[in-house]
């Protein structure tokens, strides 16, 4: 394992990280700037990164509005994201910076690349992280992002859904490096779909042999990664379709705290030592964007005062806070995340 320049694990609750090792990306699109991959890596010279595909690599059957709409709709173009970024997960992250990023990014150090692993399986609770984290990866790979909701391909774009899927590899391939991320990836990949010819079954088995094509060329530079918080209604024949497979729990208590830590910043709060200790404690099972939700109603609350008299958010502020927001996935269900872990995952 290589050794992460963020922090350890489950060490005993610590006074306050030092949270310069924390900072998650600015709003609007701006961020400060960050000190790059802890390795003095060049990343690979870039395909052109927006714009339609040059028009002779176009296949015949391209709809334009299609293209148009993956371009626009699904082609991403938001903030990069550092591993720092990215509060806890210290060996998930590790593991992937070591046998996924630093592999595409130096191939030649590397030998026999066509079994690097490029397809990736994100699974955990909503909430801690996993889009994030596969922001991070493009990121580190000076990537093109495409992001596809596996759900809204069957809703809203369901007309269409066969063509967008191909049409997002096809741009992909156009733009590489490229990540291909697919959440809920689990309404694509659903247990007997395929076996009726339905539209699902369609799109399962074109997701299957694009999962199979990127695993075993070594000439494509795409990584797929998919997500989901239902790795159980999956069928084993498509998870093991993705190379490696990574629990993305909910956060620790270090991660917790410099999660609760950061959203505070955002906020004047008046909150002793002790009390963040005792929230830290009290927040076991939540995820990283529920302790975010926490923090912004306890900051709401704030705001009834008399106007302009804005009171720092205190702990009061955060046992009414505890009301509304309370952790989506039950102990029961963690279990059952670890269990299929347990089966399923990979190791690291
Ligand atoms: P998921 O894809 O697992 O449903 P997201 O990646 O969309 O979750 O996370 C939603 C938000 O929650 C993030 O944008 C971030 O604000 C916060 N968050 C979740 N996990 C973490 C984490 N480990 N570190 C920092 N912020 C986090």
């Amino acid at each position: 394992m290589v050794s992460p320049p963020y922090g350890t694990g489950d060490a005993p609750l610590q006074p306050a990280e030092p949270f310069e090792k924390f900072s998650p990306p600015l709003a609007n699109g701006e961020r400060a700037a960050e000190p790059g991959p802890p390795f003095p890596l060049r990343l690979p010279p870039k395909a052109p990164v927006f714009g339609s595909p040059p028009v002779e690599e176009q296949p015949k059957n391209v709809d334009p509005l299609v293209l148009e709409l993956v371009n626009t709709k699904i082609v991403e173009r938001g903030p990069p994201v550092q591993w720092t970024d990215i509060a806890g997960q210290v060996s998930v992250k590790a593991a992937i910076e070591e046998e996924l990023v630093w592999p595409i990014l130096r191939p030649g150090a590397y030998t026999g690349a066509s079994r690097l692993p490029r397809t990736i399986l994100l699974f955990g609770p909503r909430g801690t992280g996993k889009t994030l984290l596969s922001r991070c990866i493009s990121t580190q790979l000076g990537s093109t992002l495409l992001k596809l909701s596996g759900t809204t391909l069957l809703s809203t774009w369901k007309a269409e859904a066969e063509k967008i899927l191909q049409t997002v590899f096809f741009v992909a391939s156009c733009r590489q490096p490229a990540v291909v991320l697919i959440t809920e990836a689990e309404s694509l990949l659903v247990a007997r779909a395929g076996e009726d010819g339905s539209q699902v079954g369609n799109l399962k088995s074109q997701l299957l042999s694009y999962l199979d094509n990127v695993a075993t060329s070594s000439e494509q530079n795409v990584v797929i990664i998919g997500t989901t918080s239902r790795p159980g209604s999956m069928d084993e024949a498509s998870h093991r379709r993705f190379t490696k497979r990574f629990y993305i729990s909910p956060p620790d208590s270090i991660a917790r705290r410099q999660i609760l830590h950061h959203a505070l910043a955002q906020q004047s709060s008046c909150l002793s030592e002790r009390e963040m200790a005792s929230l830290v404690q009290h927040t076991e099972s939540f995820s990283g964007s529920e302790l975010v939700q926490l923090c912004q109603h306890a900051g709401a609350t704030t705001l009834h005062g008399l106007p302009g008299q804005i009171q720092p958010t205190s702990y009061q502020d955060f046992e009414k806070a505890f009301c509304k927001v309370r952790p989506a996935t039950s102990q029961k269900e963690l279990d059952l995340f670890l269990e299929w872990d347990k089966m399923y995952g990979t190791r690291h």
